[in-house]
């Protein structure tokens, strides 16, 4: 689960992490008032998205007086920012964090993750923070024992690395308190970048991303409350209401599976033989045929899809109730496109009576190979 750069940075001021003063607005009425109460020199204003790059996209903005970061907030608000970690459709601007700006003498890039091939925590820096750091070369990493934490002599190694000799005190506290907060907050990876010296010689960080395991989130109720639904797409926000996992990509096959194994065996197979999907609806193991009538209801918005592939092996979640929320959902909609169906498993043929007795027209195909191939034929008719 991701948080929002002003969520992350409430975070590190917990536990003393120094970051710039600043305050949180949601919408453009409430910049007025908001820069009334705060009295900085000069601003930066900067979209709160999930997604990093913001600064190259145009979603950091520096105001040197109070109307200058006026003119910015109104210009990023409602902005459709695009970076490379938001993907083709990007994100809309919807919260802007209004911070005083710090004068900057170096940008130090840090983060702790797992490191999965180590099966531990680790932390890597580099001296070229900011937001060229795709392009940097120069990273120094530990392992961290996670038991233990960083070693002294790893803290001291890293400081050197940086530059930082004649900071070594403050940068190992630093450095203590981001791996106390990744722990305690069953984090998988928080990103400091930049972290600034400013021109007193501290430390802050300007820039916060943290993201947490969904598998801790039933034991960190406070961090589950920091969701943000807004930053989902309207119909992935519906499915996730309903517990269902629908994921928009940008092909032309719709899919509608249960269970995630069969969803990336069904994506697999449609991929190597040059299809492309438009999205994936996982129904779960155990849905009943409400919760698969929904789904069918959500999936048929998605208007890109030129073609439907249901592909259901019945098990823990039988055929007939399956077909029972599928008819359902298809009743009285004209469907417009065509629906390809692969149905196998518990109660198969009470399952098949009741789709053929609903009079709905759906194509049926035995084998996943077949009813990939018949999807294609659809989409790519001279393939
Ligand atoms: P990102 O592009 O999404 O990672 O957004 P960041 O919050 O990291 O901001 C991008 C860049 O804007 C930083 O690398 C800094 O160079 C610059 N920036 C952000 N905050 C400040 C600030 O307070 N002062 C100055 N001078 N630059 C800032
Ligand atoms: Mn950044």
């Amino acid at each position: 689960m991701f948080i929002h750069e002003y969520q992350a940075k409430s975070i590190l001021l917990r536990e003393d992490v120094p970051v710039p003063d600043g305050k949180l607005i949601e919408t453009v009425n409430e910049a007025d008032s908001v820069l009334n109460l705060l009295h900085f020199k000069n601003y930066v204003i900067k979209a709160q998205i999930h997604g990093g790059g913001r600064g190259k996209a145009g979603g950091i903005k520096i105001a040197n007086s109070r109307e200058e970061a006026l003119e910015s907030i109104i210009s990023i608000s409602g902005k459709r920012l695009i970076t490379p970690q938001t993907g083709p459709s990007g994100r809309i601007v919807k919260k802007m964090l209004i911070e005083e700006k710090v004068n900057i003498i170096k940008e130090i890039y840090i983060a702790i993750a797992i490191d999965r091939k180590r099966f531990s925590p680790m932390v890597m820096v580099s001296p070229e923070g900011g937001i060229d750091i795709e392009k940097g070369k120069l990273f120094f990493e530990e392992e961290i024992t996670s038991a233990v934490g960083l070693y002294p002599f790893q803290e001291r190694r890293l400081a050197y690395s940086l530059g930082l000799e004649e900071k070594m005190n403050e940068f190992s506290g630093l450095l203590e308190k981001l791996y106390r907060i990744f722990i305690k907050y069953d984090s998988t990876l928080l990103e400091v970048n930049p972290l600034a010296i400013d021109k007193s010689g501290k430390f802050i960080a300007l820039d916060a991303k943290i993201s947490f395991d969904d598998n801790a989130l039933f034991r960190q109720k406070e961090i589950s409350g920091l969701y943000d639904p807004e930053e989902l797409d309207p119909l992935e926000a519906e499915a996730y209401k309903e517990s269902l996992n629908y994921v928009k990509m940008d092909g032309d096959i719709g899919c509608l599976v249960n269970g995630a194994g069969l969803a990336m065996a069904t994506i697999d197979l449609i991929e190597s033989y040059g299809g492309r999907v438009t999205n994936f609806l996982d129904v779960g193991g155990g849905a009943s045929s409400e919760k698969i009538e929904k789904a069918i209801k959500i999936l048929m918005k998605d208007r890109r899809m030129k073609v439907l592939l249901i592909n259901i092996f019945g098990g823990i979640l039988r055929c007939d109730r399956f077909a029972e929320g599928l008819v359902n959902g298809l009743r009285d909609k004209r469907i417009g496109i065509p629906v390809i169906i692969r149905f196998k498993g518990t109660m198969i043929e009470e399952g098949k009576r009741l789709i053929r007795d609903s009079g709905l027209n759906l194509i049926w195909e035995d084998s996943m190979e077949d009813s990939v191939r018949m999807a294609l034929s659809y989409v790519y008719p001279d393939k």
